[in-house]
């Protein structure tokens, strides 16, 4: 009896400690190791909504076939610099680059389509049929200035569709996958905002357009837009200062100037979407941040919490020029990427139930000295059994263990006790009723699992 009295003071004790966390907390400042500017830990509690993102990813992976591939997170630096382009932001500014022992310059991956594109080439996928579905998941890395929602590693998904003819309906089948995973993971309200930027035969004489009429204002732009004039043009299109809104509106619109191969197509992918019943918003100042876009771009945003402003949640495009950039030939390629990171952050904003925890597990209590070294052997043969069990190991009384139990939201525990032991059978408890039973070791096992099935 003295070993339950000290141990249930002990469990007493721990309890009473508890607001010293608390002080461990406000202590945060003065420890000596942080997580590195704009990264962030994912602790326990936000891991459920990580592995429904990694789920919706992965089921929509399998219903419209898509293979998975993973690339390294470092590659070399002129992959980018030649993909992406060397007058982007995420090239000049945002890159973590490192030069390796052996004289190597190489880049944690800031985003996911020119390593894909590498390997594509490298290991000759052309040769296998086309188009081909691919996928990805994992970090990437931007150095940029930290924000609410940006972060320096983030976490994306990738879905593309690679070779085979340059078809709209892919394209459209893209975006279909994109609006099914938001669909899956119950996010609502999503714009999807779309524009074509041409091809080489149009692009250049839009962009000259464009330059003609920017330079007229040269002076009332901003410092970014003056040095962007007459290296990235388009990219005044998505300027976000205010003294370069008005000047944003009346720019000539690219959807009325592309060839009529690049019409044909965007018109194509916009019957396909009126088809799936996906509706868009035309946005001709979209022209997304990555050199390697060409024709159809998109974006789909979501309103970040109440009466925030719109947030792109993912974006895409196709990219028919960047193999050959590679060093392979023109490859016809449509895909798109969405941020996990923002992607809970929406699911949090909307208030999206998580699907409730699968609820086949059984909770083991013990009560007494004894009870416990049984319970730890007890606990195995229940896991061996193939049953999801957890215990509180070292909640000494009785009362702290069924309520951990209930606030993890069992439905069945097992209770073994001294008396229990000697008669070699245990007491099975509903938690939602506190109806309790007892029961022989032997048909335990069996008892649990028809309880279970019940549910
Ligand atoms: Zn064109
Ligand atoms: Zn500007």
């Amino acid at each position: 009896m003295s070993f339950t009295k000290t141990s249930d003071k002990k469990a007493e004790g721990a309890a009473k400690t508890e607001p010293k966390v608390k002080k461990i907390k406000g202590a945060e400042k003065t420890l000596a190791f942080q997580v590195p500017k704009g990264m962030h830990d994912v602790l326990p509690a936000d891991q459920p909504w990580w592995n429904r993102t990694r789920r919706a990813v992965e089921e929509m992976a399998a219903t419209y076939n898509f293979l998975r591939i993973d690339t390294p997170i470092l590659e070399s630096a002129e992959l980018f610099q030649r993909g992406i382009g060397e007058e982007t932001d995420v090239v000049q500014k945002e890159m973590y680059m490192l030069k390796t022992k052996g004289g190597d310059v190489l880049a944690l991956r800031p985003e996911g389509t020119a390593p894909l594109v590498r390997a594509y080439l490298q290991h000759g996928m052309s040769r296998l049929g086309q188009p081909l579905r691919l996928y990805y998941e994992g970090p990437f890395f931007r150095h940029e200035r930290p924000q609410a929602g940006r972060y320096r590693q983030l976490t994306q998904a990738g879905f593309e569709i690679i070779g085979g003819p340059n078809d709209p309906i892919f394209d459209a089948q893209v975006i279909l996958v994109f609006d099914r995973l938001l669909k899956y993971v119950k996010i609502g309200d999503v714009v999807l905002k779309i524009n074509s930027i041409g091809c080489r035969i149009c692009r250049p004489f839009y962009k000259r357009q464009l330059q003609t009429y920017y330079k007229r204002h040269e002076q009332k732009l901003c410092a970014d837009c003056q040095r962007r004039l007459n290296a990235n043009v388009l990219r005044l299109l998505d300027c976000k200062n205010e003294n370069c809104k008005p000047f944003k509106e009346h720019a000539p619109n690219f959807l009325d100037k592309l060839c009529s191969a690049c019409s044909q197509h965007f018109k194509g992918v916009l019957e396909y979407l009126d088809e799936l019943g996906i509706s868009y918003s035309l946005d001709n100042q979209l022209v997304r941040g990555l050199d390697y876009y060409n024709r159809t771009v998109f974006e789909m945003m979501v309103q970040q919490g109440p009466g925030a402003e719109l947030g792109a949640l993912l974006g895409g495009g196709r990219y028919d020029y960047l193999f050959e950039e590679l060093g392979g030939r023109l490859t016809p390629a449509v895909g798109g990427a969405v941020g996990y990171e923002r992607l809970i952050e929406a699911m949090k904003a909307q208030k999206v139930n998580l699907p409730a925890k699968n609820q086949k597990r059984v909770f083991v209590i013990y009560v007494g000295e004894l009870a416990k070294r049984k319970a730890l052997k007890l606990t195995e043969q229940l896991r061996s059994a193939g049953l999801a069990v957890t215990e509180a190991f070292g909640k000494e009384s009785l009362r702290a263990q069924l309520k951990i139990a209930d606030k993890e939201g069992f439905s069945l525990a097992l209770i073994l006790g001294q008396k229990e032991i000697y008669e070699e059978s245990v007491i099975l408890r509903d938690l939602r009723n506190s109806l309790q039973e007892n029961i022989s070791m032997s048909k335990m096992v069996d008892e649990i699992k028809k309880r279970l099935k019940e549910k």
